[in-house]
């Protein structure tokens, strides 16, 4: 089954097996030029990887989806919003397609062979420059009305925080909050007013200040680069206990770029979540790191090409 997890940054593709294995990968940077670049972009890629011989096709794509008609409608960092993305690749692939959420194909991926296996309540969050959810409920992903369930991300956190990013129209919302994003800003003002702490010395030394040097710099002990993941840490705690509190998961699952962090990150967040959610959903609950790394959206893509198959 052939797979693509079309990215802000990145396009991978891949052939899925039905034990989640990828084979005959390729990843480039997403073209963002254009609706017309990307797609053809898309095509040339899943036509190399695919060399004329599959059956169905999956494709994750950062974007509100409306099921009923295969169609991109909202789309922040890829520009897709209007696309009737699932007839356009049926035409030109000649096979089934199954559009999807990215994260809602992270959950779906992480549930049949990640860290949610055996679960049947699951939230997930992937945290990278923004945060994607997807629900499992009741072993199933869930989908809402028209496709677009689950956009953690935006929920309110603050009603009187920043705005949003990209498109979405909300202000103060996890995604603005504790995603790398957010770490991202929190370390750049860190850095502004403290030139002299480890983040400030870091820069002045030329390091990038992103996620990825502040989980080097908290894992050896820097505390302005932990206060900065603690922070976002708590943020996030936040957001899971209303997570917990509307959906009882048995698991919150955190995967995306930035839960590279791990505990640094997650410890926080059960700290605030042991305090804030009700009981008893919050006797219950896990919160653990996910465990198919940047793989799964590809991985859970491939996965629900199958379920068309299969008619699932
Ligand atoms: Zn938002």
């Amino acid at each position: 089954m052939i797979a693509v997890d079309l990215g802000g940054t990145k396009l991978a593709a891949g052939l899925v097996g039905r034990d989640g294995a990828v084979s005959r990968r390729a990843v480039e940077p997403t073209e963002l030029t254009s609706s017309e670049a990307v797609l053809a972009q898309l095509e040339r890629v899943i036509g190399a990887v695919g060399d004329g011989d599959f059956a169905a096709l999956g494709a994750g794509i950062p974007s509100g989806i409306d099921q009923r008609f295969g169609r991109v409608v909202s789309s922040v960092n890829i520009p897709l919003a209007g696309v009737d993305l699932r007839d356009r690749l049926e035409a030109r692939f000649g096979v089934p397609v199954w559009i999807e959420n990215d994260a809602n194909a992270a959950a779906v991926a992480e549930h049949r062979f990640g860290a949610a296996r055996g679960a049947r309540h699951v939230v997930m969050l992937t945290l990278g420059t923004g945060v994607g959810g997807g629900l499992i409920l009741d072993d199933r992903l869930y989908r809402g009305a028209v496709g677009s369930a689950g956009e953690l991300g935006h929920i309110t956190l603050d009603l009187d925080g920043p705005p949003c990013q990209g498109a979405c129209p909300g202000r103060g919302h996890l995604e603005v909050l504790a995603s790398g994003g957010a770490a991202d800003r929190l370390a750049d003002r860190a850095v502004a007013e403290r030139p002299g702490g480890d983040l400030g010395r870091a820069a002045a030394a030329g390091r990038v200040v992103d996620p990825h040097l502040l989980v080097e710099l908290a894992s050896a002990g820097s505390g302005d680069a932990l206060d900065v993941i603690e922070h976002v840490g708590f943020l996030l705690g936040v957001g899971i206990s209303d997570l917990v509190n509307v959906f009882n998961p048995e698991l919150v699952v955190v995967g995306g770029g930035f839960a590279e962090a791990g505990d640094l990150l997650l410890e926080p967040a059960r700290k605030v979540v042991a305090e804030r959610s009700l009981r008893p959903a919050a006797d219950v609950v896990e919160i653990v790191e996910a465990a198919l790394g940047p793989d799964a959206g590809l991985v859970g893509a491939g996965l629900l090409a199958f379920d068309t198959l299969d008619g699932g």
